[in-house]
């Protein structure tokens, strides 16, 4: 069952549109996340559900319940939402314990108690329950705005760049460590960020927006090999466009082969497309006719990422395992194995 509907909303600023026909749902328990560069709208959907900014259309379903619409809108504090920021906003003359405790106080001290120190428990920082946010790391502060958040057991918590501010190392183990607390508790999550590797790494849902608009609501692997728009295909994961003929519904010939595809493409035969070549794509294959020569190279660690410019001129990319050291200007043999056809109608790069 949904836990969060939002149905095809509007928010403006003044009478500037800043979100239009927004639609998506995310259910029970599920960890979501709204992707998109910067000023497509992400914290203003965020601040709609929470019920800091007022709907020009559409309405928001938070349990069932009518939430928002434009002549309707229940307090922020009824809404049994939680929020946590980029910067913490921890309260800085209060402890890590009573930060912890502070939207509870109507608890039976008891009980509140169990409460904080289980969720210090949880966070891990049960030792530094009587310090001051000022005497935490940037990470341990933001494990205690997460705690805070969850103390009064919202349906759902939403997260505005919470990781943006921590370094990579911290910020891929916190993200993990947040996914896992949500998901003990059973919390829907909606985040917002415009790193990929956090939406992909986390999220059981990701949104692609721009210019105030959803493009699609999908599973990051879809999102990755089926984008549905070329605004998608782009901003999402790394590859290039290769031109390619039609060949039926399912096929397209490419200058490095034909790619096949259970996906159809509505076209013509003939057609001239742009096709989407992801690094995943292209494999090294010493048995293959096809060569590329080396342009450039970027070392990831595990991996290599080749820039190979194709006999026809065409540029690919390509993730080879880095035990093998490919110099500049080195011949190699490739092949195409795509099993998604991702295609648009082609645009003319003509000068
Ligand atoms: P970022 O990733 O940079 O935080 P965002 O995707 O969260 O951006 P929003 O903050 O939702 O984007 O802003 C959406 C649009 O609304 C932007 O064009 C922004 O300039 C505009 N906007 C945001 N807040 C206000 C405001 N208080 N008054 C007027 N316009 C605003």
């Amino acid at each position: 069952m949904n836990l969060l509907e939002v149905k095809s909303i509007e928010c403006q600023y003044d009478t500037r549109v800043a979100v239009t026909e927004l639609s998506f749902a995310a259910s029970r328990g599920s960890f979501t996340c709204l992707l998109g560069p910067s000023g497509c709208g992400k914290t203003t959907v965020l601040r709609a559900i929470a019920g800091f900014h007022p709907l020009t259309a559409g309405e928001i379903w938070i349990d069932g319940r009518l939430v928002s619409k434009p002549s309707v809108s229940v307090a922020p504090e009824k809404r049994r939402v939680g929020m946590v920021f980029q910067e913490s906003a921890l309260f800085p003359h209060l402890t890590v314990y009573d930060n912890v405790g502070f939207g509870i106080k109507k608890l039976e001290p008891e009980q509140r108690k169990q409460n904080i120190q289980r969720l210090l428990q949880r966070i891990g920082l049960a030792d530094m329950a009587q310090r001051y946010p000022h005497e935490l790391s940037g990470g341990q502060q933001q494990r205690v705005a997460l705690a805070r958040a969850l103390a009064p057991n919202p349906d759902l918590i939403l997260m505005d760049e919470p990781f943006s501010n921590l370094d990579i190392e911290t910020r891929e183990r916190l993200g993990y460590e947040v996914r896992d607390i949500f998901k003990e508790q059973g919390t829907t999550c909606v985040l917002v960020t415009h790193d990929q590797n956090d939406a992909f790494a986390l999220c059981d849902r990701v949104g692609v927006m721009r210019e105030g608009r959803l493009l699609q609501w999908d599973t990051p692997y879809r999102l990755y090999h089926e984008p549905c728009t070329r605004f998608v295909a782009d901003f999402i994961g790394e590859g290039v466009f290769l031109p390619g003929r039609l060949l039926d519904s399912r096929a397209v010939e490419t200058g490095l082969g034909v790619i096949r595809s259970e996906r159809s493409y509505n076209g013509d035969v003939g057609d001239i497309l742009d096709v989407l070549i992801r690094p995943d794509d292209i494999i090294f294959d010493q048995d293959s006719d096809l060569t590329a020569t080396i342009v450039r190279k970027a070392f990831k660690g595990p991996e290599i990422l080749y820039t190979l410019r194709v006999d026809d001129g065409n540029q690919v990319l390509s993730l080879f395992p880095s035990h093998a050291d490919y110099q500049l200007g080195e011949s190699v043999s490739i092949r195409l194995q795509a099993d998604h056809l991702v295609a648009f109608p082609r645009v003319d790069r003509a000068p």
